[in-house]
C-alpha cells in the first residue's frame, strides 16, 4: 500500500470530504488514512534501513509513504506507516 504526501494540501476526501496530511489512492479520488483504516498508524522516516526491514517483517500492516519531487520528476520514500506496536517493539 502507498499513501502520498501530497503536495498541494487543498485536497478533499472523495469518501468523506475531509482532508488530512496523507492520502491513499481509491479508484474514485483521493481518500484520507481514516476512511481506509490507517489513521492509527505511526509515521517512520526513511534512513534506518535495519529498522525499516524489521518493521515490514513485523507489522500486520504496512504502507509506503511518497512523496512527488518535481525536480526529479518522480515519486520518492518518505518512510513507513507501520503499527505504533510494532514499531515500540522493533525498537
Ligand atoms: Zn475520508
Amino acid at each position: 500500500m502507498v499513501a502520498i504526501r501530497p503536495l498541494n494540501a487543498e485536497w478533499t476526501c472523495h469518501r468523506c470530504g475531509g482532508t488530512g496530511d496523507l492520502l491513499m489512492m481509491d479508484s474514485p479520488g483521493p481518500a484520507c488514512l481514516r476512511c481506509v483504516g490507517l489513521d492509527d498508524l505511526e509515521f517512520l522516516p526513511a534512513g534506518d534501513a535495519m529498522l525499516t526491514r524489521r518493521l515490514k517483517a513485523r507489522s500486520p500492516r504496512y504502507a509506503v509513504v511518497v512523496r512527488f519531487s518535481k525536480t526529479r520528476g518522480r515519486y520518492e520514500r518518505q518512510g513507513l506507516l507501520v503499527e505504533p506496536k510494532a514499531l515500540a517493539d522493533a525498537r
